[in-house]
């Protein structure tokens, strides 16, 4: 039987069949993708061949390739990365100015891993009712550079989330929604799909009491064609077996100014001839892109000579 993987509990996967019944399915021990060096097999959004034995337990023996996928860090100490969900149309961050702040490095961590894994990206500043003066201008300012790199940006309040182009952009795609913990994710979610769904999902079963968080990602159908894929918190965006020379493809800006670099393999520290150095002092990079930058290409180095 063929199916969709909607739910993952790291050992148990939730396969939604074509006709609509979930079943719940384990993976053999022995199953292992090629070129892949992920902590989890199968990932929330993959498409996956499953047979049912007579005794009733179901095993996924097969993976149909994929579209897309995106992963982040298994740990800060590890080599291995963990898929987060495949098969995507487009990833939404969820971020707020204030209360709590996203820091512009988590920003351009998850939209670095979007142009890596290619997809589409966009940002939703969510708590706009909350801000005042001073971080309404920071707002202004940030959705501003992020439109000059072509991000789409939306501002909302999704305490008070009304029909929009925003929520138009859910219909008919399969949605990746992130975000740090507390900026508002699960109360989006619950907006978009009409019910609260997020929070009693992770509350109602029995080894997840009391947990206020989900720790794996599960996808929710909007309808038959919209689904939105809930990841947890996520810190460690970012790509892995990369080559320092790489990174720069990720900053569409850096990458662009890049062919005016002395070197063809500039990784734009401080090379002679570098055209992004000069950008930068110049303001027609932000200095806070650059900052992002240097520090996922810390993260590199630091791989590397572990
Ligand atoms: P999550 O951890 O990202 O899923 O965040 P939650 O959806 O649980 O929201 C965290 C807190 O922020 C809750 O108390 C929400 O009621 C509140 N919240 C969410 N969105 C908004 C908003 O647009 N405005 C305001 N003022 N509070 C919000
Ligand atoms: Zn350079």
């Amino acid at each position: 039987m063929q199916g969709t993987v909607i739910k993952s509990s790291g050992s148990v996967y939730g396969v939604r069949a074509t006709d609509g019944t979930v079943v719940d399915c384990r993976v053999k021990g022995n199953f292992r993708l090629k070129g892949i060096r992920s902590t989890n097999p199968v990932a929330v959004g993959d498409h996956v061949r499953f047979d049912i034995r007579e005794d009733g337990t179901a095993y996924i023996v097969d993976i149909l390739e994929r579209r897309n996928y995106i992963v982040r860090k298994a740990s800060n100490l590890s080599k291995q990365s963990h898929i987060l969900a495949a098969n995507l149309d487009q990833c939404f961050l969820v971020v707020t100015i204030s209360h709590p702040v996203t820091a512009t490095t988590f920003i351009d961590r998850f939209l670095a891993t979007c142009e890596a894994y290619r997809v589409p990206a966009c940002l939703i500043f969510n708590k706009i009712d909350l801000l005042n003066e001073e971080e309404l201008q920071e707002l202004a300012s940030l959705r501003q550079l992020y439109e000059s790199l072509d991000y789409p940006t939306y501002a909302i309040s999704a305490l008070r989330l009304q029909e929009s182009e925003l929520t138009k952009l859910f219909q008919n795609r399969i949605t990746l929604l992130s975000g740090n913990s507390g900026v508002g994710k699960s109360t989006l979610l619950n907006a978009i799909l009409g019910k609260d769904i997020a929070r009693t999902g992770a509350i109602s079963s029995a080894h997840h009491k009391g947990m206020h968080t989900t720790t794996f990602s599960e996808m929710y159908p909007l309808n038959n064609t919209s689904w939105i894929i809930d990841t947890p918190g996520i810190k460690g965006f970012g790509m892995l077996d990369m080559e320092r020379q790489e990174m720069g493809h990720y900053f569409r800006e850096i990458f662009a100014i890049s062919r005016e670099c002395r070197y063809s393999d500039c990784v734009h520290i401080n090379e002679p001839g570098c055209a992004v150095n000069q950008a930068v002092v110049e303001g027609r990079i932000a200095f806070s892109r650059y900052e992002s930058y240097l520090s996922m290409l810390d993260d590199i180095t630091e791989n590397k000579y572990r």
